[in-house]
């Protein structure tokens, strides 16, 4: 018998990611509802900009992405040379743990986090830690003396997936201000363009020297399927994540795309307040049937049932009746289902598909 090859350190300890469920077997009109993607899709601008780029698919891309990073510093008022681009901003979060974190380090996660950040650590070989929330919210505290001077990266989405919560912006300044020296505060911004005013922790960045923003464009933007993804950090974090970035990470259809989107403000602002129209709609439809869910800061609320069992079989009535959402026990929620701020009508027909639900548990 020959000796069986073994991967490095960590990986196999990590745990397949599960995307959100996009069929039904024998369903035709599926509404998914299950990876909080935009139900509108993306804008205009950034369709023509995807069908003027397919005439240049046999040219390689460019390899800085000066265009696309000048389009994002002009909307957000920073400066291109911190800002780096990646496939998804799950490639930011590879680039961060894979630079940054090895044998031996730790990285900090928290109870309720996304599960990407678990994966890219054990990926890079480094100890993933899970630290507590508190009512389904981030802990500072609990961070704070959890972080050791093993402690290299400390992950938290703001707003948080599949929580939906937020921390503010003095409590993100505290966490950053006390973790101990050669540490990184990585503050997700996925869903940060659904909440108005907020800046996502740039002008945190841009105030300390520990701190790293990433953003995407696979939620409000509505461009998923395309992966495309940015960071904004200290320029030393940039140039250090630059060497781990391959060269061609981005094509030129992804760019482009990103770019129109990224300068179609209005079409962001549009989305912004329809989410947030059904998103108070949704809420207070399921808080009437006794669902309840904490206040949502994204594109989804957490809905939470009495139990397991009955979160359960409220998926699997949804399921019978056309309608994905997400199960959450792998995010130690099991008795919560994520759902999506859909379209109109997705939203009416999920309340009203588990308005009908908890009739027949009466
Ligand atoms: C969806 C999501 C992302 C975005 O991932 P992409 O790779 O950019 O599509 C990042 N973080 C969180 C918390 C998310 O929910």
């Amino acid at each position: 018998m020959s000796r069986t090859i073994q991967p490095q350190p960590g990986i196999m300890e990590i745990a397949l990611y599960q995307g959100g469920a996009s069929v039904i077997d024998g369903v035709s009109d599926v509404v998914k509802l299950s990876s909080n993607e935009n139900p509108a899709g993306p804008c205009d601008a950034a369709k023509r900009a995807v069908e003027r780029a397919v005439h240049q698919l046999h040219r390689y891309p460019n390899t800085d992405h000066a265009s696309l990073r000048k389009a994002i510093g002009e909307v957000h008022g920073i400066n291109p040379e911190q800002i780096i681009c990646g496939v998804g901003s799950d490639e930011i979060i590879t680039f961060l743990c894979q630079a940054y974190a090895g044998v031996g380090d730790e990285v900090i996660y928290t109870e309720h986090g996304f599960s990407m950040y678990k994966i890219s650590a054990r990926a890079a070989g480094a100890t993933a830690v899970e630290v507590a929330e508190h009512e389904r919210t981030v802990d500072v505290d609990a961070i704070l003396a959890a972080a050791t001077d093993k402690t290299r990266l400390v992950f938290i989405a703001n707003p948080a997936n599949p929580t939906g919560t937020m921390i503010g912006g003095n409590e993100a300044a505290r966490l950053a201000a006390g973790l101990p020296e050669n540490c990184l505060l990585v503050l997700d911004g996925a869903y940060a363009e659904y909440v108005e005013g907020f800046d996502g922790g740039k002008a945190l960045v841009e105030a300390r020297n520990n701190v790293v923003m990433t953003r995407t464009f696979s939620k409000l933007y509505g461009l998923g399927g395309l992966r495309i993804g940015w960071g904004y950090a200290p320029r030393e974090v940039i140039d250090v994540l630059n060497r781990v970035r391959g060269p061609f990470n981005l094509s030129e259809v992804q760019m482009a795309a990103a770019e129109a989107a990224v300068r179609d403000t209005d079409y962001a602002k549009k989305c912004r307040l329809e989410n947030t129209r059904l998103r108070a709609w949704l809420a207070e439809a399921l808080a009437e049937l006794g669902v309840s869910s904490d206040t949502s800061c994204a594109n989804f609320i957490l809905a939470r049932f009495h139990d397991q069992a009955e979160a359960e079989a409220c998926d699997d009535f949804l399921k019978t009746h056309g309608i994905l959402v997400r199960r959450v026990a792998g995010y130690k929620l099991p008795h919560c289902l994520r759902i999506t701020v859909g379209d109109e009508a997705s939203c009416r027909r999920v309340a009203h598909t588990i308005a009908k639900f908890k009739e027949g548990l009466e």
